[in-house]
Order: C-alpha cells, then sequence, then structure tokens
C-alpha cells in the first residue's frame, strides 16, 4: 500500500504545504502561554477553521495541530497524561477536513521538539526522547494521520531519536530543522550536516527540509546548500512570511503574500518539492503561493544575488558550511512555535 504522501510526490510536480500554526490560533483567541494542542478538545471548531484555512487556499498538504503534543512540552501544563488523546483528536479533526475536500490533501502529524536538550549536553536521554515521540507518533496514528512530520528541530540526536520512534510506529514520515542561527540550527547544524545526517538513518525519511528559522531569503539558501550536496530525496521550504516585528506590542510578521509568491516560485526552481510557509503565513499567503505555483513557469535555478534582489538580504553573511560558527547552545531555550 503506498503512502499517500509517496503518492502525492508521484503525481505532483509541487506539493503546497500550509502556513503558520501558531500565527493563525493567536489571531483566533489563543492566548501566549498556553498550550494550542488543548485546543483540539477545547475548541474544536477553530482548530477545523484553521486546517480549512489552509485547504481553501490551495494546501495540498497540512500539519495537525500537535506541535507541542509530547509528554515533556505538555508536563508544562500539566497535560502530560493527555498526549494519545490530544494527539488522536488533532489528526481525527485533521482527517475530517482532509475527506471532505474534493481533493486528496494529506493529513501530517506534527511533531515539535521535546524543548529538552538531550545527552551529553543536557539531560535528555535517548531512550525517553524515543519513547516520547513513539507515544506521540502512536496518537497520531490513531487518529488517521497520513504521515508524521517533524518540524522545527534543532539538535541531530533528536532528529535521529524521532526517526527511531516512527519506526516503531511504523508510520512514514517527513522532517525539517529550523537554521535560525547565522544558517545553521541552534545546536550548529549546517545545510551539509543534515543532508550526510538523514542519508545516514536507518529509517529514512520520505523528505526532508527546513522550516522557520529567519526570513524567506535564509530559506532559499538552505535549500541550495541541500541541493549542492546532491541529494536525491525530496526537499522540504516552510519558511517564515518574512521577519518578525515587535509591533503595538505584538509580533507581526512583515512578508506580504507577493513576496510570499515570489519566494514559493524560487523554492521551487531552487529544487524544493513541498513548499510552504511557516510563522506568520496566513491563507491570504497560500493563495498567492497557490497560483504563483500553478501560474508561473519553472525557471533557473536563483542564485544568492536573486534571491536577495527579490526577497531581502539574508541575516548571515555565511550560510554557516565551511567555516566556524556556533557549534553548541548557550543555554536551554524553547523553540518558538510554528
Ligand atoms: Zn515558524
Amino acid at each position: 500500500m503506498t503512502n499517500p504522501l509517496a503518492a502525492m510526490l508521484d503525481s505532483h510536480d509541487v506539493i503546497l504545504a500550509d502556513g503558520a500554526t501558531g500565527t493563525n490560533l493567536f489571531n483566533m483567541g489563543l492566548m501566549a502561554g498556553d498550550a494550542p494542542e488543548l485546543w483540539n478538545t477545547d475548541e474544536p471548531a477553530k482548530i477545523k477553521a484553521l486546517y480549512s484555512g489552509a485547504v481553501d487556499a490551495g494546501s495540498d498538504l497540512f500539519l495537525t495541530n500537535t506541535f507541542g503534543g509530547n509528554a515533556s512540552r505538555l508536563k508544562l501544563h500539566s497535560a502530560q497524561k493527555r498526549v494519545r488523546e490530544l494527539n488522536r483528536v488533532g489528526a481525527e479533526l485533521g482527517r475530517d477536513v482532509a475527506d471532505r475536500a474534493s481533493r486528496k490533501v494529506v493529513v501530517a502529524g506534527s511533531v515539535g521538539p521535546t524543548g529538552e536538550i538531550m545527552e551529553p549536553v543536557g539531560t535528555l536521554s535517548h531512550a525517553l526522547a524515543v519513547e516520547m515521540f513513539h507515544e506521540q507518533a502512536e496518537g497520531l496514528k490513531e487518529g488517521g494521520a497520513d504521515v508524521l512530520w517533524l518540524e522545527t528541530i534543532s539538535a541531530p540526536e533528536e532528529y535521529r531519536a524521532a526517526a527511531e520512534a516512527f519506526a516503531l510506529a511504523d508510520m512514514p514520515w517527513a522532517g525539517t530543522m529550523s537554521f535560525d542561527t547565522a544558517g545553521r540550527t541552534m545546536m550548529g547544524v549546517t545545510s551539509a550536516d543534515m543532508v550526510k545526517m538523514v542519508d545516514d538513518l536507518a529509517n529514512p525519511p520520505l523528505a526532508f527540509g527546513a522550516n522557520c528559522g529567519v526570513g524567506a531569503s535564509d530559506i532559499l539558501r538552505t535549500v541550495l546548500g541541500f541541493v549542492a550536496q546532491g541529494t536525491e530525496m525530496p526537499l522540504i521550504s516552510k519558511g517564515n512570511a518574512g521577519i518578525p516585528k515587535y509591533v503595538d506590542g505584538h509580533i507581526h510578521y512583515d512578508g506580504t503574500p507577493e513576496l510570499m509568491a515570489e519566494y514559493a516560485v524560487m523554492a521551487r526552481d531552487a529544487g524544493a518539492r513541498i513548499i510552504g510557509g511557516c510563522c506568520g503565513t496566513m491563507p491570504d499567503h497560500l493563495r498567492m503561493m497557490r497560483a504563483a505555483l500553478d501560474e508561473r513557469p519553472r525557471g533557473e535555478r536563483p542564485t544568492l544575488e536573486q534571491i536577495t534582489a527579490a526577497l531581502g538580504g539574508f541575516s548571515s553573511a555565511s550560510d554557516g558550511t565551511g567555516e566556524d560558527g556556533p557549534k553548541a547552545p548557550e543555554g536551554r531555550r524553547r523553540r518558538r512555535r510554528a
């Protein structure tokens, strides 16, 4: 039996993924510090509206509202005993929305980082990380997710633990890291490092790539970094809608729908097969991305100069490959939400 994501990669030239989860939910009234996953049971209509927003805008694939649905993250909200339930329900709501669509839509079960630092730098053991990811994966599987979707990962140890857990759950998966620190992940991984890590996995993903990070320009440089390694695996690019800025006490992303349409076309031309947005990306952005991908012909792979001319400058002079960069975290930091 072919997995729906594998089938879609065969049938589609490019797959349009979804946009932001957090930004959309904040607009629906979620308060900073609340666990979005609790809304799967408390506010199911809003979660379905989130999913429908992406589907109606033309997304072929959307992520479930389960990014922080592991025991470590849910413990902060005294909900660590509800991992299975919150993930199952998050996926069930997605299944319902996808199955009502007039075209095939893939439900991707979002799995974010544990929020812990793994051994040997931190205290989270490999065995416990695998157990937590496995528990979440089983809930998403039970709820009918087509594929598991690891995202916003910084540490290779954590990416590997999730891959192992997804094998235990016998689920196909895709996985992205967040390159937000001068071209590297917070734990120092470069685009080239990630290709090598993915190549060495016993349970490889169907697709891999980058999400979140800094702005649309940076993530395209990262995609070009993957391509430069000669990888054959489908690549994912889910970039933020511009750069976050504080405006009147709240975070605003400055990327317009027009900019994200340009980003989507350039991501495709750079070699990405699965293209979406991350923080700040709303249905209006997705609609213009859909139209641009459908209407504009494939072009040459963009150069770094063309990327910055179209989307703005990079956050750092280099993408971290071939130079010394930050190798270790300065301290424990919670990942921001997709
Ligand atoms: Zn993001």
